[in-house]
């Protein structure tokens, strides 16, 4: 089976960053079930085609089979839950919204086109129709003959499913990530708890406006209803959130915030580059400083790299909404002990931050008074002392293109500063040096040549041992 992603915006080789593949080679991955390949057919500044290959066998696949029917049957052939692993596996940063190289293209649309080959679609061409249109596609869907020779034999169950829409790169492997399954209806592998998160995290930002989700829902999660369940109260929190009765001040000046940022869905590529950052560097204890209502902690809780995790938060009814969206009451023994909820202020010394191999603290320290920062930085760096610290917060330089967002105003109610670049950087230098931490930066979201990206990220680490 075949999948195909062309991108026709120059220069159409962009693709290769934001797959992290580079066109000029050929890249595979072992998987149990075979072998995932992604090669580039067209690599040209006009026109740059990735295509990811993925070769199963069927013998491996039979292996301890129960029923005849299992022995011969399509799984090796068409579009399935086996190739969505494979596209974990093969393009797991993209899939994450992630580009290291170039950060500024992951909110990039581009013209693409995709192929997929070959597809069963229970419900037919409708369904694909049905399924892809709502999120902006062309789709075009030909059935295929049953027997090439035999015309007259009618035709087959399988299409060659082909779409095309300006979309981000991200967008389009979450679409197929969730979709491809959806349309095969069967699933190779156990359905658990850890289905529901997958869904929603590959189906931020569309699924819950799908007028198909009842029916996505429900194949992706083989009609599991107390995982349909789950995963409809979480895509409902999100929808009931909007109209929570006793809101306080803080809660209506961050909903502000988050519908100024909305079109570019920046908190949630703050927040996944985070956890991919906390990820790229190894880390497996991590603290979420300021974790609000836990929506990093979310993140970090489904990927099991992470084995302790602990959220803090001075704002107890915060901590309160983040448990019960983290279902902490009813989640599993197992996953349970991973993870524990403080309440606690940053601005004083306290034994439970150390320990950890990293600490994030996602738009945070705006929230703190200027002169107080001098405490935090002795909490953090000289107290807690995590190997690495994870800093974001605005980058006030770009506030003069948010389109609605008055001159000279800040992005939210409680901020207490928003800072530029040059600011950030020389606080969080002047932070490293005191403490012996290394820093680097990096943008938070699309950069704009002259007022940078939305957001900054600092990355503090203690120098290796052996020094470098
Ligand atoms: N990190 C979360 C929330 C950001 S909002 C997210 O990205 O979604 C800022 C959070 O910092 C709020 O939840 C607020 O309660 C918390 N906060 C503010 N001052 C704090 C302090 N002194 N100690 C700990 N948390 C604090």
């Amino acid at each position: 089976m075949l999948i195909r992603i062309t991108n026709t915006a120059e220069p159409a080789t962009d693709l290769g960053f934001l797959l992290h593949k580079n066109p000029a080679n050929l890249h595979s991955a072992d998987l149990a079930f075979g072998k995932a390949y992604v090669f580039y057919s067209n690599a040209a500044a006009q026109r740059c085609t990735a295509c990811l290959l993925l070769e199963i066998d069927p013998v491996e696949l039979v292996r301890g089979a129960q029923r005849p029917e299992d022995y011969v049957n399509d799984r090796p052939y068409v579009a399935s839950s086996y190739l969505t692993v494979a596209m974990g596996r093969i393009f797991g940063t993209a899939l994450a919204g992630h580009c290291q190289k170039r950060p500024e293209l992951v909110a990039t649309k581009l013209p693409l086109e995709i192929t997929v080959e070959v597809i069963r679609s229970r419900g037919g061409a409708e369904i694909l129709h049905r399924l892809f249109e709502p999120l902006g596609y062309r789709v075009g869907a030909a059935q295929l003959p049953l027997d090439d020779n035999f015309p007259e034999w009618g035709e087959s169950r399988y299409f060659r499913l082909n779409l095309e829409a300006r979309a981000t790169v991200h967008d389009a492997l979450s679409h197929l990530y969730v979709l491809l399954p959806v349309l095969d209806d069967e699933k190779h592998y156990y359905i658990g708890d850890a289905e529901v998160d997958k869904l929603l995290r590959h189906g931020e930002g569309w699924l819950r406006n799908h007028p198909e989700r009842q029916l996505i829902v429900s194949r992706y999660l083989r009609r599991r209803s107390s995982l349909m369940d789950q995963a409809f109260d979480k895509l409902l929190d999100e929808e009931g959130a909007a109209v929570e009765a006793a809101e306080s001040n803080l809660e209506k000046a961050a909903r502000a915030e988050k519908d100024l940022e909305r079109p570019m869905t920046l908190h949630t590529q703050r927040l996944n580059l985070v956890a991919a950052k906390l990820k790229d560097l190894g880390t497996k204890t991590v603290l979420d400083l300021g974790c609000g209502e836990g929506k990093l902690l979310r993140r970090l809780l489904a990927d099991r790299a992470f084995e302790q995790i602990a959220g803090m938060d001075v704002s107890h009814r915060s901590l309160e909404i983040a448990s019960s969206r983290l279902r902490l009451e009813r989640m599993p023994e197992r996953q349970r002990k991973r993870i524990r909820l403080m309440q606690g202020s940053l601005l004083y010394r306290d034994k439970r931050l150390s320990g950890f191999d990293a600490a994030a603290l996602v738009e945070v320290i705006e929230h703190l008074d200027r002169p107080r920062l001098a405490a935090l930085e002795r909490v953090l760096f000289e107290f807690a002392r995590p190997r690495h610290v994870l800093v974001t917060t605005p980058n006030r330089e770009y506030n003069v293109l948010f389109p609605t967002l008055p001159p000279g105003k800040l992005r939210h109610g409680d901020h207490r500063f928003e800072w530029t670049r040059a600011e950030f950087a020389s606080w969080a230098d002047a932070a490293g040096a005191r403490f012996g931490y290394q820093v680097s930066f990096e943008p938070v979201g699309p950069v704009d040549a002259q007022h940078g990206a939305p957001s900054q990220m600092a990355v503090f680490s203690l120098p290796t041992e052996g020094g470098e």
